[in-house]
């Protein structure tokens, strides 16, 4: 993924490009302009934007909630309360949203080579609650991708280098993952570091997601955010990007 002086509206990732069945870009603050928590209507002409750009159909979003859930949708516009969405829909784009939060792009293939992809909105309430995992784990399911198929990136967000949280936030990722969560904090003073990006990286991993198939941008929106919105380093002033992938249209009529 590249970030140079000059204003892109879009960025890709170079293995997730290679998918001819399939279109992908993290927007950027010179794109469409994704809006706040609350801003519906900023948010449906940042997705037609988008959708019209990447020469899609049109695109589907979510009122991000922290959580869990992951709902399959197959026509644009909201698709309800959700931190994560899966298609097989030619045509239409699943949106993210974030200032800060990693979103995952996942795509895959099933056997009779048809494509399905997904995103998840992993912000640290919904990396300790397996968002990620729980993706994969419905791409390989209900949507029959093979795992071997599966492509995944991490887009630009709040990095091991900034990423402090306090100790409640490491208590609840001990509670509900176990143990194994302590390798993704580092102490800093009083607080902690949380690198959601290992954190992310290790549920692709455990879910079936080959390890030379995970993309990481390793851009950190709070220090090398130039291009991206973040939520620490802006608060209010804060806009939204997106992460956005699906299946082009015309593929798998
Ligand atoms: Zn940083």
């Amino acid at each position: 993924m590249s970030t140079d002086n000059t204003p892109d509206p879009f960025s890709q990732f170079p293995k997730l490009s290679q998918r001819n069945q399939i279109t992908h870009a993290v927007t950027t603050r010179f794109g469409p302009a994704f809006g706040k928590v609350g801003t519906d209507q900023a948010t449906a002409e940042a997705a037609a934007q988008t959708a019209e750009l990447l020469q899609m159909q049109g695109t589907a979003w979510a009122h991000q909630v922290h959580g869990d859930t992951i709902l399959r949708v197959n026509k644009p516009g909201i698709a309800g309360q959700a931190d994560g969405l899966i298609t097989d829909t030619p045509g239409l784009l699943i949106a993210g949203r974030s200032a800060d939060c990693p979103i995952i792009l996942v795509a895959g293939s099933r056997p009779d080579g048809s494509s399905v992809v997904g995103f998840a909105h992993a912000s640290w309430r919904s990396t300790v609650r397996n968002i990620t995992r729980k993706l994969i784990h419905r791409l390989l399911t209900e949507m029959e991708a093979t795992p071997e198929s599966l492509q995944a990136a991490i887009a630009p967000s709040a990095g091991p280098c900034c990423y402090e949280v306090g100790t409640e936030v490491r208590d609840e990722a001990l509670e509900k993952l176990g143990t194994v969560s302590e390798q993704f904090f580092t102490r800093h003073n009083d607080r902690w570091i949380f690198d959601l990006w290992s954190a992310n990286t290790l549920q692709l991993h455990e879910a079936g997601v080959p390890a030379q198939q995970v993309e990481n941008s390793r851009i950190c929106t709070i220090c090398q955010g130039g291009a991206f919105w973040s939520w620490r380093e802006q608060g209010e002033q804060a806009g939204r990007f997106a992460g956005v992938i699906g299946v082009k249209p015309g593929e798998q009529a």
